[in-house]
């Protein structure tokens, strides 16, 4: 499931491709992913100049010269193919530029959706309105603010998108280990020098992933390249049983229904 680091990496990777470039094309496979396209999304696209590529939370903004911006979101499947040799069905919007770069959004599952917003409108497009700050903004007096008096589980809160936007399952299991902090602690009692060790510590793991997917552009004009997904490796995500370097061992509990892994040694 693509999170905040293969997003920007996909975008990163997108604007190689059409930052200044005119669409020549767009083909829409099917009315819908996870909501129907934009009705005229073709029309509205073909001739328009991409003047901008940027990111917010787990959605790719793409701005164009017409005043509006294509929004996609990668829901759980869904990733941007540069240059396919040749197109399946599950590409189901396709991209063509003046220059004859092509690309094309394969989702299986159907869960990303693409919309078409005036640029000026977006920040009061509720998707994005209702989303709390970019995770590589946020202070942790900011992220204290925004806990206090919560009494759920810190995992969940850190979840939570109108409190910080973007964050998702492993790099929260991530970060809250690398902080030291039990994801069961409820969310307004974690003091304000813990969540000094807890904010950096998002930020170190979400730019640690993003420069690793950047690592993986440099190859990313070959033909059939994918965006947005690229090897990892976890400190405590997914390692249930395995040793945690502190000499413990990482655990699995279920949290909102999502897995959560963490040590009992040293998160408390
Ligand atoms: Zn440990």
């Amino acid at each position: 499931m693509p999170e905040l680091p293969e997003v920007e990496t996909t975008v990163r990777g997108l604007e190689r491709v059409l930052a200044g470039h005119r669409i020549a094309r767009v083909e829409a496979r099917r009315p819908d992913l996870r909501r129907a396209l934009p009705e005229g999304l073709g029309q509205r696209l073909t001739g328009a100049i991409v003047i901008g590529l940027r990111r917010r939370a787990k959605y790719g903004l793409i701005d164009t010269d017409r005043g509006d911006t294509l929004v996609f979101h990668l829901g759980m499947s869904g990733h941007w193919r540069i240059d396919p040799s040749e197109t399946g069905k599950h590409d189901h919007f396709i991209v063509e530029t003046d220059d004859g770069r092509r690309l094309a959004l394969n989702d299986p599952r159907r869960f990303g959706s693409l919309d078409l917003v005036p640029t000026e409108e977006l920040p009061d497009w509720p998707p994005i309105k209702a989303l709390g700050p970019e995770p590589l903004d946020l202070s942790a007096r900011e992220l204290k603010r925004r806990l206090a008096g919560r009494k759920a589980a810190i995992k969940l809160l850190l979840l939570d998108q109108r409190i910080v936007a973007g964050l998702g399952n492993i790099y929260v299991c991530e970060a809250l280990h690398r902080a030291g902090i039990h994801p069961a602690r409820a969310g307004g009692s974690v003091s304000l020098q813990r969540l000094e060790r807890l904010v950096p510590a998002i930020h170190d793991v979400l730019e640690e992933a993003i420069a690793a997917g950047g690592s993986t552009l440099r190859n990313f004009a070959s033909p059939d390249g994918e965006l947005g997904y690229f090897p990892k490796s976890f400190a405590v995500y997914d390692r249930e049983g395995k040793p945690c370097p502190c000499g413990g061992t990482v655990r699995r509990i279920v949290q909102g229904g999502r897995s959560t892994f963490y040590c009992p040694k040293c998160q408390r």
